[in-house]
């Protein structure tokens, strides 16, 4: 596969306005890509394969609006690379779905798979729409049309979805019903994340959580740090956050500031967890919450803590606030919280970051195991599920520690590293089918 009259550096692209690209997700995985392919020498031509996704599809999803009208909305999937398993990775609808946004998260996923090693590749869909304005029937019918424009690619062998943005349980359940009337029999290991009534698993809603959790122990621990008592600061409070926040909490770590979209807040002696997710659980939002004090998302972002926790959205520590981050470990909840500018910065301040492809890969390793417990008609219960996770998440760290270690590089490069030579590897054995 190799034509060795080329290195892999003259075929990485110089670095332009990197400010300019630093929120470009494409971008943002790109340029980690290409620093661990350099550093790992990796072969011209696994390079070029690896760049460039297997299969892109655009589909246009037709559907009757309640009030008669038809509108026209955009579909994208996009598997990455499928050498070592079947496609994997999540469904979102939103306004903001583009191509390359999606391009950029499928490999992300065949980055991720690998890290946690197991036999998923990458990929990831989307459909360009504002769900908070559609009914429940339309939203329905798009994800059913949704799914027939994009069957080829779908089954169990070949392509899996999940639950990403704005897409739960209940979506899971209409891609599941409408593959298995078009199969003419139940599949339910066609999509993860579905329902544990129809083949769903138990532990898979707080398992991104739960990992995040594992790993940020194993940091603590590596680092020397007690839990007990260790700072941790949460930004988001959803799925991911609010699990991450309260199981930390259960460690005996202090829970100095959470945050959701409405509000920041925070308590130097430690929020009450519990009590915090019951004032959501009925106001919604954070905003209100009395028993601590209300901060600002630049305030809670340079907290000084043993452990910040960026579970909320993309982009959110850049070249601009980097500088004034003073946690110790950063724990990735969010995919792509860090820009690539950030990185640099954090490196020099010493700030050990567990990479998102692995800091959230638990929620991926449960889907792992709901579709192999529907492929076997066999579930798990979850004190099974969690002992599961918890040896793949912790093995996942020390082989991304060993890795950086070795080659005297971070934790995310390292990362990086160890998902491309897993998935070259497979490339070299596979051959270049011609
Ligand atoms: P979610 O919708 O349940 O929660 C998101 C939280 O972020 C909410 O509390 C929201 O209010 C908050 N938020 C939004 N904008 C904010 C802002 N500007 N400032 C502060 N908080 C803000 O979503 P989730 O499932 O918890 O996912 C969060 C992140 O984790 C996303 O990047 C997602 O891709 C990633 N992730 C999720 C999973 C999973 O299994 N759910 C797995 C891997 C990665």
């Amino acid at each position: 596969m190799s034509t060795h009259s080329t290195h892999v550096s003259q075929l990485i692209r110089p670095e332009k306005d990197t400010f300019l690209h630093e929120e470009n997700p494409y971008e943002a995985m790109m340029s980690r890509f290409d620093v661990a392919a350099e550093k790992l020498g990796l072969d011209p031509g696994l390079y070029k394969i690896l760049r460039h996704p297997e299969k892109e599809l655009t589909v246009a999803v037709p559907i009757q609006r309640d009030n008669g009208d038809i509108e026209v909305y955009t579909g994208y999937r996009v598997l990455h690379n499928t050498s070592r398993g079947p496609g994997k990775g999540g469904i979102r609808f939103d306004l903001n779905v583009t191509l390359d946004e999606v391009r950029a998260l499928a490999a992300w996923m065949t980055w991720k798979c690998a890290v946690v090693n197991i036999p998923f590749g990458g990929a990831k869909g989307g459909v360009i729409c504002e769900p908070t304005t559609m009914s429940t029937g339309e939203l329905e019918r798009l994800t059913r049309r949704y799914t027939a424009a994009i069957i080829d690619l779908l089954g169990p062998d070949s392509d899996v979805p999940a639950p990403d943005v704005n897409t739960n349980e209940r979506v899971m359940a209409w891609i599941m019903d409408t593959y298995s009337m078009h199969k003419r029999h139940t599949v339910t290991a066609v999509v993860t994340g579905k329902p544990v009534e129809m083949g769903g698993s138990l532990g898979r809603r707080e398992a991104t959580g739960r990992g995040c959790m594992m790993v940020t122990r194993e940091a603590l621990r590596k680092l020397g740090l007690p839990i007990v008592g260790a700072r941790v600061v949460v930004q988001g409070f959803g799925n991911v956050g609010s699990v991450t926040a309260n199981l930390l909490a259960r460690e005996g770590a202090r829970v100095l500031a959470v945050s959701d979209k409405s509000a920041a807040i925070y308590n130097p002696a430690g929020l009450d967890i519990e009590d915090a997710l019951k004032w959501v659980r009925e106001h919604r939002y954070l905003d209100g919450y009395p028993r601590a004090e209300r901060i600002t998302n630049e305030e809670l972002l340079a907290l000084e803590c043993e452990v910040l926790v960026p579970a909320a959205l993309e982009n959110v520590i850049t070249s601009r606030n980097a500088g004034s981050v003073r946690a110790r470990i950063i724990c990735e909840g969010a995919n792509g919280p860090t820009t690539a500018n950030a990185d640099r910065i954090l490196e020099e301040k010493g700030v050990f970051v567990i990479p998102d492809i692995l800091a959230n890969a638990g929620g991926v390793t449960v889907s792992y195991f709901e579709w192999v417990l529907d492929r076997g008609g066999y579930f798990w219960d979850e004190e099974n599920v969690n002992d599961r996770l918890g040896k793949i998440m912790v093995r996942a760290f020390e082989e991304v520690a060993t890795m950086a270690q070795r080659h005297e590089v971070s934790m995310r490069q390292a990362a990086y590293m160890l998902a491309i030579e897993r998935v070259a590897a497979v490339h070299r054995l596979r051959g270049l089918y011609a």
